[in-house]
């Protein structure tokens, strides 16, 4: 991949199709009480999904010159990729974080949104998930995020992010989960150090 740097809204939109094409995605989470093994917190599900090319993404995808907007956009891609659920969502410009512009392999300018729900829509939008259109096809599954990081310093949040993502998706991660304070920052930092000298 080539170099990629992160932008306000207002400066993503100065690059203008069809010279770049345009992509949106959501990271959607939810504050969850349980705790795996009846002893470690889990604090929030965060939902992902594995791509049809093997590698993690968020929900979401290319918004195309016939939509109005880029929440337009968005929620188009919702609906094929996560279902009827979709229709619970209601991603606006307030939702919006930052977009990542990389110029290789193709002008892609990816616009990334953040939003809460209950832990109940959450789990009825996995429910519906199967439904989806792109169920099996672009979609091999939702999944989500282990945010903790077991005794044997590795099995969890590192061991997730030394996944293959694809292209600024880990670092989307890393970014919601830090800004929204999803893991204690020494966690997080931990996390990423340890999946560094494992990958
Ligand atoms: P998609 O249709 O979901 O594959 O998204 C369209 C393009 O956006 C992809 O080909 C990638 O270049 C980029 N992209 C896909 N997923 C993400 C993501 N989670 N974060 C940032 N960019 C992405
Ligand atoms: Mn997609």
């Amino acid at each position: 991949m080539g170099e990629v740097r992160a932008a306000s809204r207002g400066e993503a939109l100065r690059f203008k199709p069809p010279d770049w094409k345009h992509a949106c995605h959501v990271l959607l989470y939810a504050p969850c009480p349980g705790r795996l093994f009846g002893k470690i917190p889990l604090r929030y599900a965060v939902l992902m999904q594995m791509r049809f090319d093997g590698r993690l993404g968020f929900p979401g995808g290319f918004v195309d010159p016939q939509d109005a907007s880029l929440e337009e956009g968005l929620s188009r891609e919702l609906h094929e990729e996560l279902g009827p659920g979709a229709a619970l969502l209601q991603v606006t410009e307030n939702d919006y974080l930052n977009a990542y512009i990389s110029e290789r392999p193709q002008r892609v300018v990816a616009h990334f949104y953040v939003k809460q729900l209950s832990l109940e829509e959450l789990r009825t939008l996995e429910e519906r998930a199967v439904q989806a259109k792109d169920h099996g096809l672009e979609v091999m599954g939702l999944l989500r995020v282990p945010l903790y990081i077991l005794r044997d310093g590795v099995g969890g949040l590192p061991a997730f992010l030394s996944n293959t993502f694809i292209s600024s998706a880990r670092d989307q991660l890393i970014q919601a989960l830090d800004v929204f304070q999803l893991v204690p920052k020494e966690t997080l930092q931990k996390a990423v150090n340890v999946a560094q000298k494992t990958s």
